[in-house]
């Protein structure tokens, strides 16, 4: 049905009336209120058509839908402002015809949609469909108006049930426009279900994504509870496994190692995490990775090897040492080459050997910052256990890595210099061989992989540069020796200790206590008498340590203000280091029968030794005491063989009478002594015991004999004689042989001693017997013992 009627128009935003429904507007756009001014002159009808774009405020005939409900104004109220808010009854669905553009407002003629019913059979099925769908839509929007689902089963028909249904069930303008086109009530009906099927759908998603999220907050408010509860039990207990493993892995993942050993690392924090938080287990697992996690795999110091800049060094820490010096930048001018040509290093190992205090362990220490390395020292003394170089295995209870990983770890490069000291001193017993696990370490053959039992995965050392030191080599496993490369530093002449004090130990010492170098003076006549009078030893150890105790002497003094510069003098030492308590070598005050001065080789620099004879009526036997080895016995042996062929030489008188006994008696009586070399001063002792003339005590003598008196060379010259030196002798008597060996000493020491060159034990007799004429009767000669004195200087 079609009128020529017109009607004016209300544009709707964003809502859809359906006929059968009531619609409370707000209207107050002023077209819109002339509109219903208009409809209420008029017969209260109005025309509602929705917009296409809710956004526009003064919309055309083309901006609104074409189908629209034809409506009656059922309720009405003016606002203050000139607006309204009406109660529109929806009538029936309208379809314009033509529209109007008046001053005002739109009006429309319209065509009334005549609707169809369904059969009855399809329209009861499809009926029952709408409402379960909009029952089940209900139940899942909760928005959805609780009294909606009644209202729409009591509708009158079909139409207006889809229709009211469409106003509750649908949101969207676009979709209730298009229930409110489907003319055809079966269309309308399919339609609307598939909708709302839809919206259904849609919904059910939307439930299922929140369940899921609200399962995955649950979850993880589960989760952080129980960790906190965790926290707080690990807080109780004092651990934090949690974040500890964390650290671990983190720490893992930044570390640079090798395939092998990152593996053994991820597989024992796994196994950490598994294991009881608190057990024995965890513990030695915690150690063992934090061993691995610590040691350098990768990390490598930049190498210098700049022979100019080593001799720098070494030249800038250490005084004197020439020829030690030249050795170790050969040394080093070789690892150079060898290493750029075939880029590792199969050089043999540096050892410096001497006395202590001669600068072993410094040298190291400038070869290290020569090369631009890090430096970490090992003590081998007295080690016995081969566990202690490799480790013991980590299933003994406390087990520790052995002392290489042990210095590995605290170098933290994969190239430190490593000083393996006193590799001398090194023990074997049933616990294992050391000095063979130190083979391994030192064979470059071997070395890039290294088994430590307690580490397990292979250790690469090839990259260290290893330095060992000795105070002698004899001692030293021959497997080991052979392997080395053995420097000598023989001990300081006094002038060189002198100098070493003024350039290098006292500057130290002052600069350790803090004490400003103007304000104490030492001359180096004072440094000699702290040399002289409170040090005996061939390095400068001693002397440094009196240089210390005056350094903190003085700071004390100085800082109680007592005195604004301290000169250092005898009477000052006295105050600040006691009586002088240099217990002299022992020498002998006068010059007596059957006491002749030797000279001795000791692991700590050279001493002088005096030999003592005394003869007695006996069975003619030859008695030896003073711990003397099996080499010093027989060389006594051949002196008093050949001293008796020279008595023959004697007058009748003073040729002992058959049976004497003679006793060789070597100070100090507790230190085991060996070697050939003290054979000359035996001879001259028994020689003038047995003629009763006194030996010079001003001369001190060293040398192998033969049987017929000829003087062999010894080893150990330079400490021998810096020894004699230091006592005060001004005269020695050394083999002719031993005359290259001279070279090697302090020029000074050179100058201020007196060398007699021997060949046979006659030259030695001739120079240092002194005329029988001054000898004791036999009978009155002293019991040894009373013949020595101590000599305090
Ligand atoms: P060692 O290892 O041979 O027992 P050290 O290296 O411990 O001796 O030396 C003891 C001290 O004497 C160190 O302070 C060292 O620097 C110093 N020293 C030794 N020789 C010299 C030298 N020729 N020049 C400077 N200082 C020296």
């Amino acid at each position: 049905m079609s009128s020529d009627e017109r009607y004016p128009v209300l544009p709707l935003k964003n809502v859809v009336a359906f006929p059968g429904t009531f619609l409370t507007l707000l209207v107050g756009r002023p077209a819109s209120v002339r509109a219903v001014e208009r409809a209420l002159e008029q017969g209260k009808r109005i025309l509602l058509l929705a917009q296409r774009d809710g956004g526009i405020d003064d919309p055309d005939p083309s901006d609104l839908y074409q189908v629209g409900t034809l409506g009656r104004i059922a309720e009405w109220r003016r606002g203050d402002a000139g607006n309204y808010e009406v109660g529109v009854e929806g009538l029936a669905r309208a379809r314009v015809c033509e529209t109007y553009s008046g001053d005002e407002f739109l009006e429309a003629s319209v065509k009334i949609e005549r609707e169809a019913e369904p059969n009855p059979r399809a329209g009861q099925a499809l009926a029952r469909h709408l409402l379960e769908s909009l029952s089940r839509l209900s139940e899942l929007s909760p928005s959805f108006p609780s009294e909606a689902l009644e209202n729409v089963r009591r509708s009158k028909t079909l139409g207006f049930m889809t229709d009211m249904a469409a106003g509750y069930a649908l949101r969207g303008v676009s979709e209730r426009q298009r229930v409110l086109e489907a003319v055809p009530v079966r269309e309308r009906m399919e339609l609307l279900i598939a909708l709302i099927e839809d919206e259904i759908e849609v919904l059910e998603v939307e439930q299922r994504i929140r369940q899921k999220v609200r399962r995955q907050v649950d979850r993880s408010q589960k989760e952080f509870w129980l960790r906190e509860q965790l926290k707080a039990i690990h807080e109780e207990l004092g651990t934090d496994l949690a974040s500890e493993i964390d650290e671990l892995r983190r720490r893992a993942e930044a570390k640079l190692m090798p395939q092998e050993v990152a593996e053994k690392v991820f597989k024992e924090i796994a196994r950490l995490e598994r294991m009881p938080q608190v057990s024995p287990e965890g513990t030695v697992a915690r150690t063992y990775l934090e061993l691995l996690l610590s040691l350098p795999w990768t990390e490598r110091s930049e190498d210098r090897l700049d022979i100019a800049v080593a001799k720098e060094v070494l030249d800038s820490d250490h005084y004197g040492l020439q020829q030690v010096k030249e050795r170790i930048l050969e040394f080093l001018a070789v690892y150079r080459l060898t290493r750029e040509k075939s880029g590792s290093v199969k050089g043999p190992i540096l050892c410096l050997v001497g006395p202590p205090g001669v600068g072993k362990t410094s040298l190291g220490q400038s070869i290290a910052r020569a090369m631009s390395r890090r430096f970490v020292r090992i003590s081998l003394g007295g080690i016995r256990d081969e566990a202690e170089i490799r480790g013991h295995r980590r299933t003994y209870v406390g087990a520790l890595p052995g002392r290489i990983i042990q210095a590995m770890r605290s170098a933290g490069t994969v190239n430190p210099v490593i000083m393996l000291d006193e590799i001398d001193k090194l023990g074997t017993d049933f616990r294992g061989d050391p000095a063979a696990a130190l083979l391994e370490v030192l064979d470059p053959e071997q070395n890039h992989a290294f088994v430590d039992h307690y580490l397990e995965v292979p250790y690469d050392l090839s990259a260290v540069v290893f330095i060992t030191t000795a105070n002698s080599t004899h001692t030293i496993p021959k497997a080991l020796l052979d392997r080395m490369e053995v420097i000598e530093i023989g001990g300081y002449s006094e002038d060189e200790k002198v100098q070493i004090a003024r350039r290098h130990l006292l500057p130290k010492q002052l600069r350790i206590h803090g004490i400003d170098p103007r304000y104490i003076e030492i001359s180096d006549r004072m440094f000699r008498y702290v040399i002289y009078h409170y040090t005996n030893e061939a390095g400068v150890r001693g002397l440094e340590r009196r240089l210390a105790a005056i350094c903190r002497k003085a700071a004390r003094q100085l800082v109680e203000g007592r005195t604004a510069r301290i000169r250092i003098t005898p009477h000052r030492l006295l105050e600040y280091l006691g009586p002088p308590r240099r217990v002299h070598a022992l020498r002998v005050a006068t010059s007596q029968v059957g006491v002749a001065l030797g000279m001795a080789w000791t692991e700590y620099g050279g001493d002088i030794l005096p030999v003592e004879v005394i003869s007695m009526p006996g069975a003619g036997q030859l008695i030896t005491t003073g711990r003397l080895g099996e080499i010093l016995q027989e060389s006594a042996k051949t002196a008093l063989s050949y001293a008796r062929s020279r008595s023959k030489l004697l007058p009748e008188e003073a040729v002992p009478p058959q049976g004497t006994d003679f006793h060789v008696h070597l100070p100090e009586g507790a230190v085991p002594k060996d070697g050939p070399s003290a054979g000359v001063a035996i001879a001259v002792a028994l020689v003038s015991a047995m003629v009763r003339r006194p030996v010079r005590n001003d001369v001190a003598m060293t040398g192998e004999i033969t049987l017929r008196g000829r003087v062999l060379p010894v080893g150990g010259l330079k400490e021998k004689i810096l020894a004699a030196h230091r006592a005060g002798l001004r005269e020695v008597i050394v083999p002719k042989a031993n005359e290259p060996d001279l070279l090697e000493l302090p020029q000074s020491v050179r100058r201020e001693l007196k060398f007699h060159l021997v060949e046979t034990v006659d030259e030695v007799l001739d120079l240092v017997l002194l005329p029988s004429s001054e000898a004791l009767p036999l009978d009155s000669w002293p019991i040894a013992g009373g013949q020595l004195t101590v000599d305090f200087g």
